[in-house]
């Protein structure tokens, strides 16, 4: 029998197999910027904007393009661990199916 998704990833803290992806932080706080850039006028479009985009790209870049680990938060206890990229397009196909 094929392993089932859940199976394949358990909270290193609690042993519970509810996981979800966590984004990075640096992508949640420009993609604030950009998004704040867009709602406030003036000083949000000549700065916050400008320096949200610039920001977001390398780091989403980074994040999905460069970097081999994926962040990962159990659902239940709310640790947050790290686990391959590998492991987590894996996990993401198994989720599908
Ligand atoms: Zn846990």
């Amino acid at each position: 029998m094929e392993p089932k998704g859940q199976q394949l990833v358990h909270c290193p803290s609690c042993g519970f197999n509810g996981v979800r992806r966590r984004e990075s932080v640096l992508l949640q706080i420009f993609g604030a910027l950009t998004l704040a850039g867009i709602i406030i006028p003036v000083i949000g479009w000549m700065v916050l904007f400008p320096i949200g985009v610039i920001g977001f790209l390398p780091a989403g870049v980074y994040e999905y393009l460069i970097s081999k680990k994926t962040r990962m938060v159990c659902t239940q206890c709310k640790h947050k661990f790290v686990i391959s990229t590998e492991l987590y397009k894996t996990l993401k196909k198994h989720l599908k199916n």
